[in-house]
């Protein structure tokens, strides 16, 4: 005989009491999922009240439908796998009731009203279901589902304690969803915490434990530890556009392509804004790691352009030592202060850190800031150098050099613009500069002629990619009452050249204006001489290397008269720079260059100097031979 049936009540409750703390104890249980929680409670129902089958099911939002969710067979002591879990058409009075109630109990599912719901005859017939008692599950007060469990064969009655245990196993499956509910929300939050929402990648948290694991993994010799950084540069204009594709958008495709391309071989991460943070998948020797770092270049320049934006990458790798080897917020700094120095040079450039290195950016970044300073001190000042005429002495044009009254001395441009150039302080020294040249020439007297004095102004890469330059330059000319003809902007053959700045609209927007336009350090670039013909240029400045060589060079004398005869050819006026004596001057007339610049004729001068110079009438230098 069964020992369920020779069991008195107050032992059939205490067995009831230590299966439901058992239940209790292994549902919370950290590792069981919701699957494993609703087996062992279908499992443990099914002992403790000794029935044939017991199953979950969820209940449709318009209650006329049970999906089975867990299914328990005790003669087979088998769980049905999910595949064969049935679902049932309900016509709603076996749902109302289940509202109502703490269980459903029949003896006889065959003439109770409560089972009299059609549609589950079929499925009582199907199981030769006889007796049940079905617990619904409520979850926040609304009922989700319920656990039936199944008497096959033979009729039973149904002791009160076994309907109150079975009410309690409709509480366990709430129970387990519940917890379901707030594990997924943790790791939703946990995610969240470790995550860029933008790109969906790790975070700098996350990015920074990984490294830690990596620098306490043992690795051979050969190997080292390693972080790369990818900063990603783009145009100014698209992080300030309105319409059209934002920098985060950018950011997100770029993260897409990384994963794909290179995703396999390393962990990457969004660290920064504008920067990735990648950790090679295993130790690598320093030669494989360059090679990776340099195809990450390639990737993110394969993508260029993205929906009409120039997208460009500087990447920055750094390689630990043993000593220093601990460090993983170091490591990571140095990588991204090795990409902000790549990205210094230019686009698509890679650079290894390195103490030199990084003794150096720190001198610039001290530097830029006394520049910050020094154009809130008003410590610039612009000086001129006049560009006379070798045949008759007549000067036409002077072009405005950037000082710096540091300290009583006074710094040339060669000394810091470089770093200007580097950061967007270019565009507020740029214009500076041009306003205030603008002003000090509308004060130059003509010519003998009466031809007035073309002011030459230098132009860097970083201005050509300000959107508003066109209008920060007209806005200039008229403030000061200069004539846009009498403005000359010098632009240097790499700028010309650089990739990523749509130059050739920015010349054209420029001379509508009626300015003119020069090319400086002409013959510096990879210059191919052709692409001239698609620049509106009107003047060529040849770079004072090759004015240095002659008039003994050969190879330079070759080189200016090229490009003197080119020029001519084409209707462009050269100017030789650079000039420091008359042997210069000379050989650049021979080659037929007349217009020159350079400290045989004056060095630049401070606005009221040059005046002074300006008011003389000029005096031919004699050409030699
Ligand atoms: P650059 O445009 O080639 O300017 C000519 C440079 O050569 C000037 O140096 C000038 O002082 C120097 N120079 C002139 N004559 C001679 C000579 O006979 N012999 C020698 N050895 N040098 C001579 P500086 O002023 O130091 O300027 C260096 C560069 O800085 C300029 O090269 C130009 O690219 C840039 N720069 C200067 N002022 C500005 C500015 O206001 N804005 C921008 N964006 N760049 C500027
Ligand atoms: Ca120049
Ligand atoms: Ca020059």
């Amino acid at each position: 005989m069964n020992a369920r049936l020779s069991e008195t009540a107050g032992q059939r409750s205490e067995r009831y009491t230590r299966a439901l703390t058992a239940l209790t104890r292994a549902i919370w249980h950290d590792d069981c999922t919701l699957e494993a929680a609703l087996g062992k409670i279908c499992e443990s129902a099914a002992k403790a009240l000794d029935v044939s089958r017991v199953n979950v099911w969820r209940l449709d939002a318009d209650d006329r439908k049970l999906a089975c969710l867990h299914s328990y067979e005790a003669d087979s002591e088998q769980h049905v796998p999910a595949e064969s879990l049935e679902t049932l058409e309900l016509d709603g009075t076996y749902s109302a009731s289940l509202e109502q109630v703490r269980v459903v109990d029949s003896t006889d599912v065959k003439t109770d009203p409560v089972t009299s719901d059609r549609g589950l005859a079929s499925y009582f017939r199907r199981h030769a279901i006889r007796s049940v008692v079905d617990a619904p599950v409520r979850i926040e007060g609304r009922l989700f589902g319920v656990i039936c469990h199944e008497q096959t064969r033979f009729a039973r009655e149904w002791a009160a304690e076994e309907l109150t245990f079975a009410a309690s196993m409709g509480d366990f499956i709430a129970m387990a969803m519940e917890i379901q509910r707030r594990r997924e929300a943790e790791h939703q939050l946990e995610h969240l915490r470790l995550h860029d929402s933008g790109t969906d990648l790790p975070n700098r948290q996350y990015f920074l434990e990984m490294v830690q694991m990596r620098l306490r993994a043992p690795r051979a010799a050969e190997h080292v530890a390693t972080v790369v950084h990818v900063r990603i540069e783009m145009p100014y204009a698209t992080t300030q556009s309105s319409d059209g594709p934002t920098a985060e958008d950018a950011m997100a495709a770029v993260a897409d392509i990384l994963r794909q391309r290179v995703g396999a071989e390393c962990s990457i991460a969004r660290v920064r804004s504008n920067g990735f943070a990648l950790l090679p998948q295993r130790h690598s020797t320093e030669h494989e790691i360059t090679e990776f770092a340099r195809r990450c270049v390639e990737v993110v320049r394969s993508m260029s352009p993205w929906r009409e934006v120039e997208v460009g990458a500087a990447v920055g790798v750094v390689f630990v030592s043993e000593s220093d080897a601990s460090d993983a917020r170091g490591l990571m700094r140095r990588a991204e202060q090795a990409a902000d120095h790549a990205a210094l040079r230019g686009r698509d450039q890679l650079e290894v850190f390195d103490l030199e290195h990084h003794r150096g950016l720190v001198e610039r970044l001290h530097l830029e800031q006394a520049m910050r300073d020094a154009l809130a001190n008003d410590e610039f000042e612009v000086h001129y150098q006049l560009e006379v005429c070798s045949l008759d002495g007549r000067w036409g044009a002077a072009e405005a050099l950037l000082r710096w009254r540091r300290d009583g001395r006074v710094c040339a441009a060669s000394e810091f613009i470089t770093v200007a150039e580097g950061s967007s302080l270019i565009l507020a020294l740029g214009r500076w500069v041009l306003a205030r040249a603008c002003r000090d020439a509308v004060l130059w007297p003509p010519d003998v002629n009466g031809d007035p004095l073309t002011l030459r102004v230098n132009l860097s890469a970083r201005q050509l990619e300000d959107p508003s330059l066109v209008a920060k330059v007209a806005e200039s000319l008229e403030r000061a009452g200069l004539p846009p003809s009498r403005l000359c902007l010098e632009i240097t053959e790499t700028t010309l050249m650089r990739e990523g700045i749509d130059v050739i609209k920015v010349l054209h927007e420029l001379k509508a204006l009626g300015v003119m336009l020069a090319i400086d350090d002409f013959g510096t670039g990879y210059s191919s001489l052709s692409y001239l013909k698609s620049f509106p240029v009107d003047v060529l400045k040849i770079d004072r290397s090759f004015v240095a060589g002659l008039p003994g060079d050969r190879m330079d004398a070759a080189i200016v008269a090229a490009v003197a005869t080119l020029a001519h050819a084409i209707g462009i006026e050269v100017v030789g720079e650079g000039v420091e004596n008359l042997a210069q001057q000379d050989a650049l007339a021979k080659l037929g260059v007349y217009r020159v610049q350079g400290w045989l004729y004056a060095k630049a001068l401070p606005q009221d100097e040059f005046l002074a110079l300006v008011a003389k009438p000029p005096v031919a230098v004699p050409v030699e031979g």
